[in-house]
């Protein structure tokens, strides 16, 4: 059969993605735990590129202090050189040595030989980021740095990113971070957070199994709503997560989030319970947690919008996985 190349270069490109993930994973103690290979090539490059010139303002702090992570995962390390493709009669096993086809070396071996210059370059494409590439959450992290793109950043504890799962289906996007959110660095986990992993719960997820993050990445001073320079600094970092999850459906948390991301100012109160658009990826806004703890008759209301994503999902309620 003529498919008998194929299946064996297919075969090889498993047994390559399969290596790297295992190295990656035992390297980094499991951090990179849900991102194999595959997807880390998939992922790379696109948005960081963009993301810069977005955030073009120069950020002498993202020079100077380069991201602590400074070690890159294993997955990102130099590759043998690659030779051409398999003869298509050989034999497995006599091909088993070989590097992976030729039509896999995009963007992984670029980024990988220059890990340390894609943090510290603070102005320009990223050396080894090909334009149009996506980034990985690890690299847009990195990207931010010691952030003081705006004024948030005299009054933070910590920038709070984001968490969950870096492949998730489902992202939750928020306003910014609370009292609790700065001092622990991680989105949500005050009274709002809590009461937003319950909702998560309830459509049948864990916490883990969505990701969540902020427009905003440093807290506003007595959780002032953020403003207009503020959220215009911070936001290409915040499409940049959406791009690099590239989640199936997004939960906008109250207006801010809904309004950032659709560029529209209509209010959450008409907003809300209809699904909207963001770069391909449905959107539904809702209340924000925040305001159902301060105004528990909407929560009805908020429910109704994410029985429309469970819907989306084919989730019932209560039901994991
Ligand atoms: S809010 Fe965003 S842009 Fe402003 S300092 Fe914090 S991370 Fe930087």
């Amino acid at each position: 059969m003529s498919e008998a190349p194929e299946t064996s270069q297919e075969l090889s490109e498993v047994l390559e993605d399969l290596r790297r993930h295992l190295l990656w994973q035992e390297e980094d103690g499991g951090r990179f735990l849900q991102v194999d290979a595959r997807l880390a090539a998939e992922l790379r490059g696109a948005g960081l590129a963009r993301l810069r010139a977005q955030t073009a303002k120069p950020a002498p702090s993202v020079a100077a202090q380069p991201a602590p992570a400074a070690q890159p995962p294993p997955a990102e390390r130099p590759m043998p050189p690659r030779a051409p493709p398999p003869e298509p009669e050989r034999p497995l096993a006599a091909r088993a040595p070989e590097p992976p086809p030729a039509r896999r070396e995009a963007p992984a071996p670029r980024l990988i030989e220059a890990p340390a210059q894609v943090v510290r370059s603070a102005a320009g494409p990223l050396p080894g980021v090909v334009e149009g590439e996506r980034p990985t959450l690890d690299e847009i992290r990195r990207e931010l740095g010691d952030c003081r793109r705006c004024k948030l950043c005299d009054g933070r504890k910590n920038i709070v990113f984001g968490s969950g799962n870096p492949r998730a289906e489902l992202v939750f996007v928020g306003e910014g971070p609370g009292a609790d959110e700065d001092v622990q660095g991680v989105p949500f986990v005050g009274a709002a957070g809590q009461l937003l992993t319950k909702m998560i719960e309830a459509m049948g997820y864990r916490r883990d199994d969505v990701y969540i993050c902020n427009v905003v990445k440093c807290r506003p001073p007595n959780n002032r709503n953020p403003e207009p320079d503020e959220v215009t600094a911070c936001e290409p970092f915040l499409r940049a997560q959406l791009q690099a999850v590239r989640p199936k459906a997004i939960v906008a948390l109250g207006k801010f989030a809904a309004q950032t991301l659709l560029r529209d100012t209509t209010p959450i109160t008409k907003m809300r319970g209809t699904w909207r658009e963001y770069e391909g990826i449905k959107l539904m806004p809702t209340f924000h947690p925040a305001y159902l703890l301060r105004q528990p008759a909407e929560k009805k209301k908020a429910w109704e919008d994410l029985q429309q994503v469970m819907k989306f999902f084919g989730k019932q309620p209560g039901q994991r996985g």
